[in-house]
């Protein structure tokens, strides 16, 4: 017990063998876990490991909303990247532009939670992206509250396993297989079976492009001033309170309108709740959107 306690001592003041380059727009717990299994470790192992003793209990929680100064600066001193790339790769680099929180444990609406038993689980991603990876790997925007369907494939994310309808889960990832592998029945999710979004919901695609387009450059222009994007989406998600009125909200114009009320009578009437959240919240961004430009101007 205590020599397996001195090496792992040992182990901790080591470097990272291997560092994988991290990718645009990667999350953290995507760059660990690539970096786990390269050192043929799971994810759970390879921090008690390398980073700290409580290794297990950082990969059950959310690493990339997790704020840890010594956390980050293990992280960029193993592995010899900078502190600037390290916290690119968490969601707090968005801290500001997206969100903000005082110290705050849990992700603000902004950002999905890993685990929701209400809706679907925060860990999303679109299978055509990670089919076309050279090296597949999971992206921040995929976490993100607007961003609900792959506005390049034209298909809804995913949180789960087709085959298996497990959970995505990069702590169960063994250390043989890639990042792009069920942990429970080792389907490749690469390959799941996709319905492309019918073109009517093409308006609710380009929310997303214009929702990420100003995230991505820091403001959006109202009459040729700049607003800060932080004020944007926190309007966002008042407004997605506000407008969420089930089968009393009036906006006939909105393109979306059809398509948000059968939402709705789905869920009242076969108790859907679980299987439509996705396409509830693409149509609630879409609605956001709508309003912005048609009465704010905003571009
Ligand atoms: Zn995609
Ligand atoms: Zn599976």
């Amino acid at each position: 017990m205590a020599k397996e306690k001195r090496n792992r001592e040992w182990i901790q003041d080591y470097f990272f063998l291997i560092v994988p380059k991290p990718l645009e727009d990667e999350l953290l717990s995507s760059w660990l876990t690539r970096m786990a299994i390269k050192h043929r470790r799971v994810l759970s192992t390879f921090l008690s490991l390398f980073v700290r003793n409580n290794g297990h209990e950082i990969s059950k929680i959310d690493i990339d909303f997790l704020y840890n100064e010594k956390f980050f600066d293990s992280l960029y001193r193993k592995s010899n990247l900078s502190k600037k790339e390290i916290l690119s790769l968490s969601l707090r680099s968005e801290e500001g532009h997206l969100f903000t929180c005082n110290d705050c444990l849990y992700p603000p609406k902004q950002i999905r939670k890993l685990t929701d038993k209400r809706t679907h689980n925060g860990l999303m991603y679109c299978s055509k992206c990670l089919a076309e990876d050279s090296i597949p790997y999971f992206r921040k925007k995929w976490r993100y509250f607007f961003y609900n369907a792959c506005p390049k494939h034209k298909i809804f994310l995913t949180d789960r396993c087709w085959r298996c309808y497990e959970k995505i889960n990069f702590s169960q990832i063994k250390h043989f297989n890639e990042i792009c592998t069920c942990p429970k029945c080792e389907k490749d999710l690469r390959e799941n079976l996709t319905i492309p979004l019918q073109s009517n919901f093409d308006y609710g695609l380009k929310a997303i492009k214009w929702f990420e387009k100003g995230l991505n450059r820091g403001y959006f222009l109202i009459d040729k001033q700049k607003v800060k994007s932080l004020f944007i989406f926190e309007s966002f998600t008042y407004l997605t309170f506000l407008l969420d009125r089930k089968e009393k909200l009036v906006l006939d114009k909105f393109p979306l309108i059809n398509e948000y009320k059968d939402i709705y009578r789905s869920i009242q009437e076969h108790n859907l709740k679980k299987n439509l959240s996705i396409k509830k919240d693409f149509v609630l961004t879409a609605m956001v959107y709508y309003l912005f430009i048609l009465y704010l101007k905003i571009n």
